[in-house]
């Protein structure tokens, strides 16, 4: 068994949807199960509408929902088949969305919980579209509803899936068809609470859900199809010259999806590891290119693999100088300080207080939650660039040739990865780019040096 995740950019529309169909027909015989994102830019439009909702704008809130309905629409029409039966299902998502959002403009306020049953309506939606693609491409297909399968925590907008409850559902609901021979499709990002609440698992999140089945499933590998031709040494869109490495560790990938490679939401590689499933990145629009295989064994080169960075850093500081080590304080400290976010990127804690890298977006909340617990001190406008590569553990004679290439660009602190596989620094955020041509290029040059 396979599990196979087609990213936004790989259903962008009914020709990529009958691309990523003819990719399924073509393995067959490998038992896959298809998990899907939005269509590109879809969830981001459904954020939106929730905003508009909230700002108890109408007319807004029509024109979107009527873009939305256009959308996909359009997309059935062109798929062609499938008919009525299709735009009846896409027209019942819709009507529950409108419902949902004119709901949210009345109230004017709204829980979290509101916001991922309206969040992942786009996985709803491009589900229904890709299973008819399959149809028609001569593949037996299901839809199966993630709420049905991943089992998730409450917590809302980023839920974490409880992986004992998900392989119980997925070996009744998901299991059997494959036995069948009849491929499963389901939407990714979306989950649902003990209580049967639809959840999401964060921005990102249908790599988390294609992991977490292969997990669950015991498949042999998971495969997550995208619009680039594998993990690459840095983000093709910001560095020309950016290579495809044909391996990765775990670890590797692990630390680069946390450091901003965006290729992997950041704890997708978590439930591959703990399972040892080997995990492929793949092109949908190239798919005889052989893509990147991230399984256990070493993946050679120089010390460093890959480089990644993330925009939009801010660093707090809370003075408490004697109670970090007090009974439960840093587990406290850390609940107040992200609540429902992601975890911080680093936690350096000393004798004085404790420093938080976390995104900028969370700031304002954390600086308000932890006024309880000493004085804090915010930096934002902040960038992480970080180099990523087992080798680096290795060569710390080489740290200080890494670190000298950031001495002018306003270097705030230094962050080391806990196993020693990456070395980032955080620094003025309008220095990110430059530091990430420098370390590639580096990085590039110790690959030729080899170990
Ligand atoms: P999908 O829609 O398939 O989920 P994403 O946009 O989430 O796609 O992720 C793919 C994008 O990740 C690529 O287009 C690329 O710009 C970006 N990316 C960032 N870092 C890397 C990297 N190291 N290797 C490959 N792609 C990367
Ligand atoms: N559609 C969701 C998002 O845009 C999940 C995903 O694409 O992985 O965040
Ligand atoms: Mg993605």
């Amino acid at each position: 068994m396979i599990v196979m995740k087609f990213g936004g950019t790989s259903v962008r529309g009914a020709e990529r949807m009958r691309r990523v169909a003819e990719i399924v027909h073509n393995r067959l015989g490998e038992g896959p199960v298809v998990v899907t994102s939005a269509m590109a830019g879809v969830t981001d439009a459904l954020s939106g509408l929730f905003e508009i909702a909230l700002r108890g704008d109408r007319e807004g809130l029509d024109d979107g929902l009527g873009r939305l309905r256009e959308l996909h629409l359009g997309v059935a029409a062109e798929l062609g088949g499938a008919g009525q039966s299709l735009d009846a299902r896409l027209e019942s998502h819709l009507r529950e969305l409108r419902v949902l959002l004119r709901g949210l403009r009345l109230v004017g306020t709204a829980r979290a919980r509101s916001r991922d049953a309206v969040l992942g309506h786009g996985e709803l939606m491009a589900q229904e579209l890709l299973a008819a693609a399959l149809t028609a491409a001569g593949c037996p297909t299901r839809l199966v509803p993630s709420t049905r399968v991943v089992v998730t925590d409450a917590c809302f907008g980023a839920a974490a899936p409880d992986l004992e409850g998900t392989r119980r559902q997925a070996r009744t609901e998901v299991s059997p068809l494959v036995e069948q021979g009849v491929v499963p499709v389901l939407g990714g990002y979306v989950g649902a609470s003990p209580e049967g609440l639809p959840t999401t698992l964060g921005r990102g999140g249908s790599d988390l859900s294609a992991s977490l089945l292969g997990l669950a499933l015991g498949a042999d590998a998971v495969e997550i199809w995208t619009d680039v031709d594998g993990l690459m040494t840095a983000d093709p869109r910001r560095v020309q010259g950016a290579r495809i490495l044909p391996r990765a560790t775990f670890r590797e990938a692990a630390e680069l999806a946390g450091f901003g490679a965006k290729v992997l939401h950041p704890a997708s590689i978590d439930p591959a590891l703990q399972g040892g499933v080997p995990v492929w990145i793949r092109n949908s629009l190239a798919p005889s290119r052989p893509g990147t295989l991230i399984g256990r064994q070493a993946s050679g080169g120089g010390e460093v693999r890959a480089i990644a960075s993330r925009a939009s850093m801010a660093e707090l500081r809370l003075h408490c100088p004697g109670r970090a080590m007090e009974g439960d304080f840093l587990g406290r400290l850390l609940l107040a300080a992200t609540g429902p976010g992601p975890a911080p990127i680093q936690v350096a804690v000393g004798p004085a207080g404790v420093a938080i890298i976390l995104p900028a977006e969370q700031a304002s909340l954390a600086e308000r939650q932890l006024v309880d617990l000493g004085e804090v001190q915010i930096t934002a406008s902040l960038g992480l660039v970080a180099a990523v590569g087992e080798g680096l553990a290795h060569r710390p004679d080489r740290w200080a040739l890494w670190l000298e290439q950031a001495a002018d660009l306003g270097l705030r602190r230094i962050v080391q990865g806990p196993f020693g596989s990456s070395l980032g620094v955080l620094l003025s955020e309008s220095n990110v780019q430059t530091l990430v041509e420098r370390w590639h290029a580096l990085c590039l040059s110790s690959v030729e040096e080899g170990p």
